[in-house]
């Protein structure tokens, strides 16, 4: 097992990437703590994880906000001991988000306040911890669309993946002589709720998979694999990274007919 006697905390556990996170580490021997602000979502998660004989518990926290990250960190320290895995994954799209003349200014403080402050917070709080516990791993979730500009308007939500995985850089620079890693997941477009949504329609997603060289959508469970790499001692010579899982996307100038 891989993460043997390791705890995670996996924010946006209730769902998607975070789910099938929370149950991989967990059958690779980590302690979870679900984190979301989607009770119903992350009681869900703690019970398939349970169903398959691993250790969890949920913690509602919603990653914008200082009081609850700090919170969600010594909910971790106080059940299992310590904190050795901090996956910061929790994310919005939100559907308002457009191009910078149409995006409302609300909409893009509630994106930057989730996706960027939100790993901030969980950093802030979370750094400490991995110190106390003598080091440990931070997984950023960004998006290709912190490296590849695309013409489905969304500035908000890109200019937040871009500011995750820059201050995932940095954080790897300061932290990297402390046995503190981190690395920013980069995952292409996904079948999951979030992005289906999102293309609401058949075009829209037509439009989307035309630029995937592998010519489909990528699976939560991939993503979690990917994130079971980065947390454990497999990627021991690992951190700074944009660590890109996208189906050819970020690779391509042209795909494939
Ligand atoms: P998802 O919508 O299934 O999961 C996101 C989770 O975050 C949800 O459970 C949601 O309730 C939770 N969440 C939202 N706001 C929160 C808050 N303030 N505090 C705590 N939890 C909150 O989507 P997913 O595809 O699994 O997304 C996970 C991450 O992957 C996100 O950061 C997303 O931006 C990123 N991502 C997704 C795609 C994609 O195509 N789906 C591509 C690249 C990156």
């Amino acid at each position: 097992m891989r993460l043997e006697n390791k705890t995670a905390i996996i924010t946006g556990g209730a769902s998607g990437i975070g789910r099938e996170s929370s149950l991989l580490f967990a059958l690779e021997g980590a302690q979870i703590v679900v984190v979301d602000v989607n009770d119903q979502g992350g009681n869900e998660t703690v019970n398939l994880v349970r169903e398959a004989g691993g250790e969890a518990i949920y913690f509602h926290s919603d990653v914008s906000r200082a009081d609850d990250c700090e919170a969600m960190i010594t909910a971790a320290e106080t059940k299992f001991g310590k904190l050795d895995i901090l996956f910061n994954n929790a994310g919005v799209m939100l559907s308002e988000d457009g191009d910078a003349q149409e995006t409302e200014e609300e909409i893009w403080d509630a994106t930057l306040n989730i996706n960027a402050k939100g790993v901030f917070l969980g950093c802030k709080y979370g750094i400490p911890a991995l110190r106390r516990a003598g080091g440990g791993t931070i997984i950023n979730t960004a998006s290709f669309v912190a490296i590849l500009g695309a013409a489905t308007a969304q500035v908000a939500y890109t200019a937040s993946k871009g500011a995750v995985l820059s201050m995932t850089r940095e954080l790897a620079i300061i932290h990297a002589r402390e046995n503190i890693r981190v690395n920013a997941l980069c995952p292409g477009p996904l079948k999951t709720e979030m992005l289906m949504s999102f293309l609401d329609t058949e075009e829209k997603k037509q439009r989307r998979l035309c630029h995937i060289p592998m010519g489909r959508f990528g699976q939560a469970s991939e993503m979690a694999r990917a994130a079971l790499f980065l947390a454990s001692e497999d990627s021991s010579y690992l951190t700074g990274s944009t660590f890109a899982v996208d189906g050819g996307i970020t690779a391509a100038y042209v795909t494939p007919e």
